[in-house]
């Protein structure tokens, strides 16, 4: 059994593990930085420690600090939730020698699959199908330029060491393939301080679609299904469903038997997904492997009716596979989408401020991880991302119904949010169709511009909410009105 987790990680993701915890009679301590606002987030953790005071790489990076911070209070084992060092074989293996279990993978499983590179090497190695593409050592720009022409363009140049979309750069034309290369290499040895890169087809108009896994480590390993992330922004994932739209339970299953294959050539333990790029013929290759557990998690917990945390932390504690692969079935619809503090008409950029007003939608169906609430301050430090709103429902049709209500209800003041961008998407008639690529919002950008305000539902909501308020909780009302007025002014 597992006594104590860490958690050094920060928001939603750590209270997500917090409440597993809780339910499972395990103490949990965060780990946070001291540039945070961790109010909201601290209720649910029996005890917290300082990694420092400054940004991510100061603290919520720094593995000897994570280490010291786990030994100074006690803990046996530690959770790295998603981001941060939730990938760096370097904290698993750290772990191993400290005598703190890593629930996670293992630390070789980690460094496989933290190449894009060597990953791909591995899966076609096992059989499974990889972008038709160049993934060598040699780097030298004029071997690159051949291999683009073989490949044929568009190419995409990407980070092998890449994540968050960052090195990656789509190129339409041999003359447009060295600057891109040379840019791309800057990025990565800024980004990830490696500057190798691979050569991909460029898949035009594709889906993005991954599997969960898990697994024991011993070479059991169940999938829970599949996930659609193909409303991306710049490569970003923005609204993920489960199961994916318009796909042939044959298609799935075959990628799905990929995805097992994939995770058991790695030994995989814990929670991991394998994610797939398909064409539009339903052609579908390997993209990569994310080592731990995702931000999209519980859209697949809630239609296969599990807890991948708890399923987590029991796995660590010396248990078995909670499930064999016949007892999983996929019921309803599910979707999530990403709230951010962020402004849509203005290229989205990251706002910050204080939340002066927070309601959460709630109902049947309704799930709402959030890592903020009213009072929350939004810093620069950290990302934007506030709260993810995770609708379930019988079908795709009635659970899109859900999350258009479940956003009308949703109200943030005080900071810009995407809400109302969102709910321009999740209504849109294409996606209503299910007819979803990851070029899904760069093809729709009209169509999803505010036309007019829509800021009446939430206005009339809050003011509504007022009397109540009032008579609740008189101290707060000033600070409603405040940030009614601002964002009046906005
Ligand atoms: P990162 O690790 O930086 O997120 P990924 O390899 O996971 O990069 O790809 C992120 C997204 O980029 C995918 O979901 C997809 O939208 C797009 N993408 C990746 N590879 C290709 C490709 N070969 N062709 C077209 N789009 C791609």
């Amino acid at each position: 059994m597992i006594r104590r987790v860490l958690v050094p990680n920060r928001g939603e993701i750590a209270v997500r593990i917090a409440r597993a915890c809780r339910e499972a009679g395990v103490e949990s301590l965060l780990g946070y930085s001291e540039a945070d606002d961790i109010r909201y987030v601290r209720r649910y953790f029996d005890d917290a420690v300082p990694l420092g005071s400054g940004d991510a790489r100061e603290t919520y990076l720094d593995v000897a600090r994570v280490i010291d911070a786990a030994r100074k209070g006690t803990a046996d084992a530690i959770h790295p939730g998603y981001g941060f060092l939730s990938e760096r074989a370097e904290l698993a293996a750290a772990c191993d020698e400290a005598g703190i279990i890593f629930i996670g993978p293992k630390a070789s499983s980690i460094a496989a699959m933290g190449s894009k590179a060597e990953s791909r090497h591995l899966m076609q190695r096992l059989g499974v199908p990889v972008v038709p593409g160049y993934d060598g050592e040699d780097q030298n720009v004029n071997t690159l330029t051949t291999e683009a022409a073989r490949i044929g363009f568009p190419v995409l140049v990407k980070a092998s060491a890449g994540g968050g979309g960052k090195g990656m750069r789509i190129v339409r034309s041999a003359d447009e393939l060295r600057p891109a290369i040379e840019s791309a290499q800057r990025e990565a040895k800024k980004s990830f301080g490696d500057d190798r890169l691979l050569l991909e087809r460029y898949i035009e108009e594709p889906r993005h679609v991954e599997f969960q896994i898990f697994g024991d480590g011993n070479g059991n390993v169940v999938h829970l299904f599949e996930r659609d992330c193909s409303i991306q922004r710049r490569h970003q994932k923005v609204i993920e469903e489960t199961p994916a739209p318009r796909y042939s339970d044959e298609l799935r299953q075959r990628m799905a038997a990929a995805a097992v294959a994939a995770a058991r050539g790695v030994d995989y333990r814990s929670a991991g997904t394998v994610e797939f790029i398909v064409t539009p013929e339903n052609e579908f290759y390997f993209l990569e492997m994310n080592t731990r557990l995702q931000v999209e998690h519980p859209i697949t917990e809630e239609v296969a009716g599990v807890d991948l945390v708890r399923a987590q932390l029991a796995l660590a504690g010396g248990g078995t596979l909670p499930w064999k692969q016949e007892d999983l079935h996929q019921r309803g619809h599910a979707i999530e989408v990403r709230i951010y503090a962020e402004d849509p008409d203005d290229r989205f950029l990251p706002q910050s401020g204080k939340i002066a007003f927070y309601r959460e939608p709630s109902g049947p169906g309704v799930r709402v991880d959030a890592g903020v609430s009213q009072g929350t301050e939004i810093g620069v430090n950290f990302d934007p991302m506030l709260a993810k709103l995770i609708c379930y429902a019988e079908s795709r049709d009635a659970a899109i119904d859900r999350l258009d209500r479940a956003l009308r209800d949703y109200i943030v003041l005080g900071t810009k949010t995407n809400i109302s961008w969102l709910r321009r998407l999740v209504t849109h008639p294409a996606f209503r169709d299910g007819r979803v690529s990851t070029r899904f919002i760069a093809d729709h950008e009209e169509s999803l511009q505010r036309s007019t305000p829509e800021i009446v539902p939430a206005i009339a909501a809050v003011l509504s909410s007022i009397p109540k308020q009032r008579s609740q909780r008189s101290a707060g009302v000033a600070s409603v009105w405040d940030s009614v007025g601002s964002w009046g002014r906005a």
